[in-house]
């Protein structure tokens, strides 16, 4: 007993002495537990990859260190945390047909004949990103558009916002779709595009991944996250087929990002009964599930309290009765699950906050009910959201994306809940900030930008779009780091660089404090640090050409 005390006692000693680093000379910014902007100059690692101190002196004096990073005053913050994103379509996303940021139909008619013509050993063509609010046509495409590109072979192409997909006439036939199929409840069809619950008709047919192009899709995600430096994903409407991969990757050693995983839907139960500890180093965990209550703004399947200013005969698609809401949810936080439900129109968010509120009692003391997006809020129902310990997980490049849209669906009268995040945070709720990649980029500094400007990459519009819900600096950064680890249950060990939690760390190629919002949304990272080990790093040539720029 004596001789084991001693023995792990030597060893602790030997760790502790074998591997501190300490990282000096940086311009440290991050958000402190007062919600305050702090900087600091210098940090020390310790050898289990966690912060030990942290420094507002650039040149500490320690008499025992292993290793000495010089930062050469480059500006660091602690790794980024994108609150919602999707892991696994990022990836697959890159591996398919991106047809993101076409102009117009025949833009997009080209884009297919080019990858077809590259790809010819594809049986299917499946691709994603169109937005008909990008075309001067105004119009969902169709089959036949699709047809006059590629015919020989199945193409199913999804909207930006994932919630349709148009398919073309081989694709049809291979799903055995014909004029007469009906669309189920919760969804719709016309010429050749399913939307929302009508999409399961064509997509049933289209091949299933294999586990080794999953692995593929899950290494290139992770490669363009961090990239960005997001250093940690609120995973959303994670599969068990993504469960299974992000394992895989985490046996492997092969996971870098930490996953805070949310299945999808309470069938996922069955795989995955209850949430998980942190696996494989902190890197991976099942904490919640991901719930839907409604569609989307773009497609009009988002669940309004009033009818579609551009569409008065129609207010968004329901997808539960407020029984079957509470059910699922009830059925998820009983099994020690977090709730994060989707929630877009003012009716869904209405729904989902009662949904909460009578549920209060069934998870402990501490619930962190997540409602996803809460894009179009009535402002009567914003002020509900922090008695019921209720986080809004926004994501501040859609309200960039969508303004004109929103507009264009609510009318003018109808914006004052729209995307407010001020409001929000004013309201006393949480706030949590991510992307929903890969419907918007992952790049978490055009989210910054739009939170504090309200607006787009053009500085548009002049002054930001409803300019009171700006938030500073500092507002945006916490919910893109401390937010976004509390929503995720991970506060206590991501989020900032402070004793005990990971040195998660980026290193970028200007000060975001020191420059206007355009700049900011520009920002390059150059180094991406998971627990005290650089993960990944910019290109050298990349970076002395962006440097001669
Ligand atoms: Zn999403």
């Amino acid at each position: 007993m004596i001789r084991t005390t001693l023995a792990l006692g030597a060893l602790l000693f030997a760790s502790a002495a074998n591997a501190v680093t300490i990282v000096e000379n940086v311009n440290g910014i991050q958000i402190g537990a007062d919600g305050k902007l702090q900087h600091f100059g210098s940090f020390v690692i310790g050898d289990d990859g966690r912060v030990t101190q942290v420094m507002a002196n650039p040149t500490p004096r320690m008499s025992r260190f292993d290793r000495m990073i010089n930062g050469e005053g480059r500006t660091v913050l602690p790794g980024l945390i994108d609150a919602h994103g999707h892991v696994m379509d990022l990836g697959f996303a890159a591996l398919r047909i991106d047809v993101t940021g076409t102009q117009s139909i025949a833009e997009l008619q080209q884009r297919l004949r080019d990858y077809a013509a590259a790809h010819p050993n594809d049986a299917w063509i499946v691709g994603f990103g169109w937005n008909q609010e990008s075309w001067p046509e105004k119009r969902f495409p169709t089959s036949a558009d699709l047809d006059a590109a590629v015919s020989d072979r199945p193409v199913v192409l999804e909207r930006v916002d994932g919630h349709a997909v148009v398919a073309n006439s081989a694709a049809l036939r291979a799903a055995g779709v014909t004029a007469a199929t009906q669309p189920p409840s919760g969804g719709e069809i016309h010429d050749g595009v399913f939307v929302d619950a009508a999409r399961e008709l064509v997509e049933r047919a289209i091949p299933k991944p294999t586990m080794e192009q999953r692995d593929q899709a899950l290494e290139k995600s992770q490669q363009i996250l961090l990239g960005f430096g997001v250093t940690g994903v609120g995973s959303m409407s994670t599969s068990v087929d993504d469960w299974n991969s992000f394992r895989r990757a985490g046996e492997a050693g092969r996971l870098n990002v930490r996953l805070m995983s949310y299945l999808s839907g309470t069938e996922s139960m069955k795989a995955v009964p209850t949430p998980t500890p942190w696996l494989y180093g902190d890197r991976l965990r099942a904490v919640g599930i991901k719930l839907f209550a409604d569609g989307a703004l773009g497609s009009r399947g988002a669940w309004l309290k009033q009818p579609y200013a551009d569409k008065p005969d129609t207010r968004g698609l329901q997808f539960h009765s407020d029984a079957e809401l509470y059910d699922l949810a009830l059925r998820a936080a009983t099994a020690g699950f977090q709730v994060a439900t989707h929630a877009i129109g003012d009716a869904a968010n209405a729904q989902v906050i009662s949904t909460y509120e009578k549920l209060g009692k069934y998870c402990k003391a501490d619930c962190r009910w997540r409602i996803e997006h809460f894009q179009i809020a009535d402002p009567a129902d914003i002020p509900r959201l922090a008695p019921a310990g209720i986080i809004a997980s926004m994501q501040p490049t859609h309200q960039t994306s969508d303004r004109l849209m929103a507009e264009a669906r609510l009318g003018p009268n109808r914006l004052a809940g729209a995307y407010a995040w001020q409001t929000v945070l004013k309201s006393g709720a949480r706030l949590a900030f991510g992307s929903d990649f890969p419907v918007e980029s992952p790049n978490p500094f055009p989210g910054l930008s739009a939170g504090i400007s309200r607006q787009d990459m053009h500085g548009q519009p002049p002054g930001g779009w409803i300019p009171a819900e700006r938030l500073s600096f500092a507002q945006a950064l916490d919910a893109f780091t401390r937010g976004a680890a509390y929503a995720g249950f991970a506060e206590d060990k991501i989020g900032a660089l402070e004793p005990g939690k990971y040195a998660d760390f980026i290193i970028v190629d200007r000060d975001p404090t020191k420059v206007d919002p355009q700049s900011l949304a520009q920002t390059q990272v150059l180094e991406t640090w998971i627990a005290g080990k650089k993960v990944w790093e910019r290109a050298p040539s990349a970076a002395a050409t962006e440097r001669g720029k």
